[in-house]
């Protein structure tokens, strides 16, 4: 057989979807299994959206679209990501592609080079995509650890010092998944003050969960006193309107955008056209289906918390946005002889039919870090209580006796 490229064989993937198979495979292998794996609401796309979809289809909305997306989405979109910024955003600056995930990889091949030992930072734990991205377009991965002393964000002497002139770009995730972490103003303030020195870093504002803020209030790096122009902001409506399987995202930097634009016409051609509808409709209609998907988000981010923090061995964070909660399990792991939070999630899996993931799925370990694994609480309350119960009853059960 022909060779593969080194770029097809570095290529990573997102662990959640091979969790996800081995969990689909026991379901339906008859086990009862209660999954906090998937990180998709588990609401159903708000009815005027889908109707605006069905009024697409049936209008003939059936063709291409220009490959930076409709002139109304970008409309709306430029407006929707203003207004919760505190900026100006043009339509011309704004690119809607295909979910927000085309974007990582369209701005780390936009302003790195292959090979050359082009440099990103990029926050781990973090989304998984960042460091397959990062080394599949040939850059160099610079892993930046958050700590939970610092609230799942990190120290701002710990940029600068990863920080060389070959520092093409930084990747910010705020709210973070899988930690669920917010940068707060201060954070950006300190940050920005590192960017300042060094003209040569574009930053990537992932802003996926930009809604779903649940203390304080949602900052955006892209506010701070010349930080707009190097910045990527990028958001969507996967997350806040229930839209995964829609695939709209869009991204907004004014040189950027026709660079974009060039990628999408390269790859995809454009978002799917009734997709970019229901999108105008989602962004341009009543907020009031996003607004209670978000309340029942905070109850149920209040409930796991508690549940989580009442099982023996768990000590669980505040989350401050997104879906996630991200236990430390570390004393759990020593409770029950685990070796680390991998075999602990194996075991939930198999012995308690329950389906996390293991904080190995979103990077390499950072030293005296601890174990974590995370849950999403797109699921329902009942599901949240059944599951997390038996995790109690697990580690009770499972719990040996110490050392003499
Ligand atoms: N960034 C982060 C941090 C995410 O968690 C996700 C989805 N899991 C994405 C980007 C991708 O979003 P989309 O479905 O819009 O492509």
């Amino acid at each position: 057989m022909p060779a593969l490229s080194r770029r097809a064989d570095s290529l990573g993937t997102e662990n959640a979807f091979v969790v996800l198979a081995e969990v689909n495979a026991l379901a339906r292998a008859g086990r009862d299994i209660v999954s906090f794996c998937i990180g998709q609401p588990d609401f159903p796309t708000p009815a005027h959206v889908q109707d605006a979809a069905v009024a697409a289809i049936r209008a003939g909305k059936h063709g291409y679209t220009p490959s930076a997306g409709i002139d109304e989405l970008r409309a709306a979109a430029a407006r929707s990501m203003s207004q919760l910024r505190g900026l100006d955003i043009s339509p011309d600056e704004v690119v809607i592609g295909a979910g927000a995930k085309p974007f990582i990889a369209y701005a780390i091949a936009s302003v790195t080079d292959y090979g050359v030992g082009d440099e990103v930072i990029y926050p781990v734990p973090g989304f998984p995509i960042y460091e397959s991205q990062i080394v599949a377009q040939g850059a160099v991965p610079v892993p930046l650890p958050l700590r939970e002393r610092h609230r799942f964000a990190f120290d701002p002497e710990e940029l600068a010092a990863r920080i060389t002139p070959r520092t093409k770009l930084l990747i910010l995730n705020s709210p973070h998944n899988p930690t669920c972490g917010l940068l707060m103003q201060a954070d950006y303030e300190a940050i920005a003050e590192v960017l300042r020195r060094q003209p040569q870093v574009w930053d990537y504002a992932d802003e996926i969960y930009s809604r779903l803020v649940y203390d304080g209030q949602f900052v955006s790096i892209a506010a701070l006193p010349g930080m707009r122009e190097r910045t990527i902001i990028c958001d969507g409506a996967s997350k806040t309107y229930a839209m995964t399987g829609w695939r709209i995202g869009f991204a907004a930097n004014a040189a950027l955008a026709p660079v974009f634009t060039r990628w999408i016409t390269n790859t995809e051609s454009c978002a799917a056209q009734v997709s970019q509808w229901a999108a105008l409709a989602a962004l341009q209609g009543p907020q009031d289906a996003a607004e209670a998907m978000r309340s029942r988000f905070l109850a149920r981010r209040d409930l796991i918390v508690r549940l989580l923090n009442e099982v023996p061995g768990f000590s669980c964070a505040t989350p401050g946005g997104a879906f996630y909660a991200w236990p430390n399990v570390t004393e759990a792991c020593a409770l029950i002889g685990a070796k680390d939070s991998e075999e602990l999630r194996r075991r939930l899996l198999h012995e308690a039919g329950v389906a996390v993931l293991a904080d190995i799925h979103f990077g390499p370990r950072i030293e005296g870090e601890g174990q974590h694994i995370r849950f999403s609480y797109a699921a329902s309350e009942a599901q949240i209580e059944r599951g997390v119960a038996r995790i109690a009853d697990f580690i009770r059960a499972n719990t040996r006796p110490p050392r003499q």
